[in-house]
């Protein structure tokens, strides 16, 4: 009798893990945020071989091992101060990204390809390849010259995340140290918006403002993503959504996709050393406002050493589905999915790198979800949203 029990949840525990493994291969699996882009320019990351977590958490044999369908590659650059010598230098990184990117893409097509379109997904992820995206996180490469959003979709970028941490010339940003510049959405912001939804880039709400959400939401004709934002009522962080504002990107027909980063995942350990140390590092550089380039590159290498002799202690996959939960309890299953910020300091102490997504459809399994309600999560969504972008654009075209 023992033995029999003992078979029978053996072959539970089998059936379990197939169950997960046929829901996550079956679903296109989409990750709408990475910084993976900085990593190739800054450290000459080769995608084509497997690293390790967390110093990379991104390349190609890990995609595939994470059954990744297709994965946004954010080319990101700092704020700095908007001053011409500036404008050049992150217009100039962008372009480098992007070239990085293709390079890593056409080296290694047997993996990868490259996809300017929600059709051209499709047809990648059927190949059994991942489609590699592009996005734009943080406007600042525009600078004040609206042909560059031209010159940057025209060169296969597809989002546009408005800002980052601080104010730019196109909207306010939910972190800023000052204040609010534009209260929302500047004159020059509008005009990249109604740009972006001529040509059918998507508008992503991530980093912004609360007021410059509902700007956005006013002025957009198409839906808009939020690529990498979570819960604000279960994470306090101004750079978290509200329930207002989740509803409001969901009757727009919207979709927030949740941030695996762990301050956007639950409230820090104020009494943890790395809280402590990351603190007094705060205060030491003036609230992250660096004096010049080696003041900031002081400041990271100070971060990454408190990392490394204080290892945070990260949220878990199931800390990162009660953001999901959340969401679809106040709007439904339609309008929720995922963009892990991986290469930009996401992670789980259970989800490290892109290999491990799978843990993430193992939990929504555990809670419930069923295939159809999990394949929605993880691209189904997000599809909907690029779909209806394309669309907009082809109609005001
Ligand atoms: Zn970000």
């Amino acid at each position: 009798m023992k033995r029999a029990a003992l078979l029978l949840v053996v072959l539970i525990i089998i059936t379990g893990c197939n169950k997960v493994e046929k829901i996550h291969s079956g679903a296109v699996v989409i990750d709408t945020h990475t910084d993976t882009p900085m990593l190739m320019v800054n450290k000459g990351l080769n995608l084509s071989q497997r690293h390790e977590p967390p110093g990379s958490c991104v390349d190609f044999p890990r995609l595939k091992e994470g059954g990744v369908d297709a994965i946004f590659f954010a080319l990101f650059t700092g704020q700095k101060e908007r001053v011409s010598e500036n404008y050049d230098a992150v217009y100039n990184l962008a372009h480098q990204m992007i070239d990085s990117t293709r390079v890593n893409v056409s080296r290694n097509s047997d993996m990868v390809g490259l996809a300017t379109s929600s059709s051209a997904i499709e047809e990648i992820s059927k190949q059994g390849k991942t489609a590699i995206c592009l996005g734009m996180e943080n406007g600042f490469p525009i600078a004040k010259d609206l042909r560059r959003v031209d010159v940057f979709y025209n060169l296969g970028v597809r989002y546009i995340t408005l800002c980052h941490s601080s104010n730019n010339d196109i909207c306010d940003s939910s972190t800023d140290p000052v204040r609010p510049e534009h209260n929302g959405v500047s004159e020059f912001g509008k005009a990249v918006i109604a740009r972006m939804n001529q040509l059918g880039m998507i508008i992503d709400v991530s980093h912004i403002s609360d007021d410059a959400f509902y700007d956005v939401i006013e002025l957009s004709k198409a839906p808009v993503i939020a690529s990498h934002s979570s819960v604000r009522s279960i994470c306090d962080h101004p750079r978290n959504m509200s329930d207002e504002m989740i509803k409001q990107l969901a009757e727009n027909g919207g979709v927030i996709q949740i941030c695996i980063l762990g301050n956007y995942i639950s409230d820090a350990d104020t009494t943890s050393m790395n809280y402590i140390k990351k603190e007094e590092l705060r205060l030491k550089y003036n609230n992250w406002q660096y004096k010049n380039e080696e003041e900031r590159k002081a400041a990271w290498a100070e971060y990454d050493a408190i990392n490394r002799e204080y290892p945070p202690v990260l949220p878990t996959v199931a800390d990162a589905v009660d953001h999901i939960d959340y969401v679809v309890e106040l709007v439904g299953v339609d309008y929720v999915g995922i963009g892990s910020d991986f290469d930009g300091g996401g992670g789980l102490a259970n989800c490290r790198d892109v290999s491990e997504f799978p843990e993430i459809t193992r939990e929504l399994v555990k809670r419930g979800y069923t295939s159809e309600e999990i394949e929605k999560i993880w691209g189904g969504n997000f599809l909907r949203v690029y779909k209806a972008v394309e669309a907009i654009a082809v109609k005001t075209n």
